[in-house]
């Protein structure tokens, strides 16, 4: 007999369901509700409730059983299957199996047949975390009557994934008391799919609507496998400005369970892939997305082809935007709402930083010159490296003769969010100090004269111009299997990220620490007896940025400057030998194990120790750079243990793998550490024998991440390293650029990758695609 809670709140139509239910319709169905209730359209459906869950587990006696489960087993593993049976197993009571069901047909009705639906974990509040953390709570896509109750029951189980379990274990949270709702919709029979940004996202300019849109389902558009149709529209007019039909030669429908793709010729190739009339509504609905969540978005929609405009045009998901939101020296183009007009080039290069900044141009040769710097202007240099850091800090945008996407001036400008055109040949020559011009690093071009005007510096609120509260806005991104990192050096920029949705940090590069807070050369500080300021100013960076992400992990990269940079740092030159080629000579492990550095590779480990010792921060971890031999792995280990740090269940001890000879001899390796990362940077430089600096190489096309060599390198790594039960991720520049070395990786099994913060949302939209495609294929 259905209990009359049962009945009013066992399942909600989302219609009822608002932002406040998180507990009974858990996250992702309270936001899916909220949308709705302010007139932005999502896939309809319906919350089978926390209560249901509860009558389910009551009926089958389940909770008890759980507990004891988890009392006998001490592997989460094993508990984690034998809970997920006897879930899979028990019977859904046949009035709640009846709601279901009516719920289902209802939708069903109202299309005039019978759908195929989504079926979605959607965690309830105190569950959220570790949700997000176990990564592997469940949807299921495609799902038709017949099979519904079951995948309900399969997103239930998947409360118990090993992961999750393991995860609620270490917060001490009680496994047998969290609960789950699931949320059913409508899969939307995408005729024509994409993505729309409620500002232009080019050069940010929040004037515009631009929808971006293909043929069949969004992932040939989100995973940029076809030129999209755009359309741009002004924001306050709502009219169409701009409509450009691109030739899609592809597109992606769902056809007997598999996503394939089809390719397109003749006329549907050429047509365009949305209504004007469509178009506009988008522009309509994302306008109410903005101004509900307060906030530029960024948004995915389809058009649904069984049902009628306006009723076939939904949202699917909806983020905040958070590139150009997030730069808080940015300047948006507010002066017009015009298209731009020709404009004189002055220089061209790569495009390293994307976005776009008008200035003087301040034309250094040298960094000694800096001193009159003025806040706002454009860096023209050479080439930077650590001494330039301070200058770049206050840049609006920075233009470099030499280097290419992995030099230090475009690593150091995407971590601080600047633009950066780098490799631009002769600009210190071209360019003059004082004139005025226009970087734009999405082009990778330097305009004559000022094309943006200046906004007041709009100060980014977090989360509470939304009312949403963090984790609630974070559960609107895609759960991924594969995690998520994010490469961060500087520990101030951290306050910056932290409402991207990244599940740690990869690679913290120490060597900003060292460059701007201490200064001083270690081996410097222990001559004039003051190592004790190495060690505190180092774990004060590494806490600063390991607290503000508790408990996420930061894998912290021991020092990796080489003799040049090194000797940069006040002191320096007394400890720094002059190398012909530095770029492969003294650096990474080569120094913890001399006997020269030994000493201040001492200070490195000791204050890893403070941080996670003192400071309590146990999700520090770190990893070796440029290891080249086990030998010299072996020493520096032991030297780290020496000074107190051993391995342990929450002490991982990572390794870069750049060097090629850590591939060749994976196996070894394995045996000696808990994962890898792979620097692509150094693992192209030096599987190629390409000096990643050299432009003459670079123009040429030889410094290539993506050459065959270098991916089959990767591949043969993550098989090794997985046949050992070690971890693989990457952290070099590569899936930060090539969204295709990315999906190389994702189906090749890495665990994760670590990237610049300015694509954190489009990588975890992108992994989420491929590994849905991964496990469409699979079933
Ligand atoms: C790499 O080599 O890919 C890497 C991440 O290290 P770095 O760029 O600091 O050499
Ligand atoms: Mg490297």
């Amino acid at each position: 007999m259905v209990t009359q809670i049962l009945k009013e709140e066992g399942i909600l139509p989302l219609s009822r369901v608002r932002k406040e239910m998180v507990e009974l319709a858990g996250g992702k169905g309270a936001n899916l509700g909220e949308l709705l209730s302010q007139g932005i359209r999502v896939p309809p459906g319906f919350v089978i409730t926390s209560k249901a869950y509860s009558y389910f587990l009551d009926y089958n006696g389940l909770r008890d059983k759980i507990v004891s489960i988890l009392k006998e087993e001490d592997s989460s593993e094993k508990a984690s299957e034998r809970i997920k049976h006897l879930i899979l197993t028990s019977q859904v009571p046949h009035d709640l199996e009846e709601m279901i069901y009516d719920s289902f047909d209802e939708l069903s009705r109202a299309v005039g047949k019978e759908i195929l639906v989504a079926v979605r974990s959607s965690a309830t509040a105190e569950d959220i975390e570790s949700a997000s953390f176990a990564g592997q709570q469940d949807t299921y896509l495609n799902v038709r009557r017949a099979n519904l109750i079951n995948m309900v029951k399969a997103v239930w189980a998947s409360l118990y994934n090993e992961r999750a379990i393991e995860y609620r274990k270490s917060k001490g949270i009680d496994s047998s008391k969290v609960e789950m709702a699931v949320v059913v919709q409508k899969m939307v029979n995408s005729r024509s799919s994409g993505v729309m940004f409620t500002l232009n996202p080019s050069n940010g300019d929040r004037n515009f609507i631009v929808i971006e849109s293909s043929w069949g389902l969004g992932e040939a558009v989100v995973g940029g496998k076809v030129t999209p149709d755009e359309v741009i529209i002004s924001k306050h007019d709502l009219k169409i400005l701009d409509k450009r039909v691109a030739k899609k030669n592809m597109k992606i429908v769902y056809n007997q369970g598999n996503n394939v793709e089809v390719p397109l010729n003749g006329e549907e190739s050429e047509s365009p892939s949305i209504s004007d009339e469509e178009a506009l509504e988008l522009a309509k609905l994302a306008l109410k997305i903005e101004s509900h969540y307060g906030m530029p978005m960024d948004i995915e929609w389809a058009i649904d082809a069984d049902l009628k405009f306006p009723d076939n045009v939904f949202i699917v998901q909806a983020r905040p935007e958070t590139f150009w939101a997030s730069k808080e020296k940015e300047k948006v183009k507010t002066t017009s709402a015009t298209q731009p007009t020709e404009r004189k080039i002055l220089v061209k290069g790569l495009a390293a930083s994307p976005g776009i900044a008008s200035g003087k141009a301040r034309v250094l040769m040298d960094v000694k010159e800096s001193k009159d710097f003025q806040k706002g202007e454009i860096l023209v240099t050479r080439m930077t490296d650590p001494d330039w850091v301070p200058v770049m800090k206050i840049a609006s945008a920075i233009v470099t003769d030499e280097g290419g996407i992995t030099s230090h001036a475009a690593i150091v400008s995407r971590e601080l969010g600047i633009p950066a055109i780098v490799g631009a040949k002769d600009a210190t020559k071209v360019l003059e100090t004082g004139q005025e011009i226009t970087v734009d690093a999405t082009r990778g071009v330097v305009y004559e004269g000022r094309i943006i005007a200046e906004e007041p510096k709009q100060e980014h609120q977090g989360t509470s111009i939304s009312g949403l509260s963090r984790d609630v806005l974070l559960s609107l991104f895609p759960v991924t299997g594969t995690k998520i990192y994010m490469n961060l050096g500087q520990p101030d920029v951290i306050e910056k990220y932290l409402d991207l949705p990244f599940d740690g940090i990869g690679l913290m590069r120490i060597e900003f620490i060292v460059s701007e807070w201490i200064k001083h050369h270690p081996l410097y500080l222990i001559k004039i007896g003051k190592p004790e300021e190495f060690v505190n100013k180092l774990a004060d960076g590494i806490a600063r940025v390991a607290s503000a992400i508790y408990p996420r992990p930061v894998v912290v990269r021991f020092s990796d400057f080489k003799t040049n940079e090194y000797r940069g740092l006040i002191g320096g030159e007394e400890f720094e030998p002059e190398e012909r080629n530095p770029m492969i000579g003294w650096r990474g492990v080569s120094r913890y194990v001399s006997q020269q550095y030994e000493p201040a590779f001492r200070l490195e480990v000791r204050a890893i120790r403070k941080a996670r010792e003192e400071m309590g921060l146990k999700n520090v971890w770190v990893m070796f750079p440029f290891v080249r031999t086990t030998w010299e792995l072996n020493k520096a280990i032991g030297i780290m243990e020496d000074e107190g740090l051993r391995r342990t269940a929450d002490f991982k001890v990572w390794i870069m793998a750049e060097v090629p000879s850590v591939i060749t001899m994976a196996d070894e390796f394995s045996k000696m550490i808990d994962g890898f990362s792979i620097g692509s940077n150094d693992l192209a430089q030096l599987t190629l024998g390409v000096d990643r600096d050299s432009e003459i190489l670079g123009r040429m096309g030889y410094y290539d991440e993506r050459d065959p060599a270098v991916l089959r390198s990767m591949k043969r790594l993550i098989r090794i390293a997985h046949k050992y039960g070690r971890t693989v991720s990457i952290c070099g520049q590569a899936p930060s650029v090539y969204p295709e070395v990315t999906e190389f990786l994702v189906k090749e099994g890495i665990d994760s990758v670590s990237i610049n913060p300015d694509t954190v949302i489009y990588t975890r939209r992108l992994v989420a695609s491929i590994e849905q495609k991964l496990l469409l294929r699979r079933r």
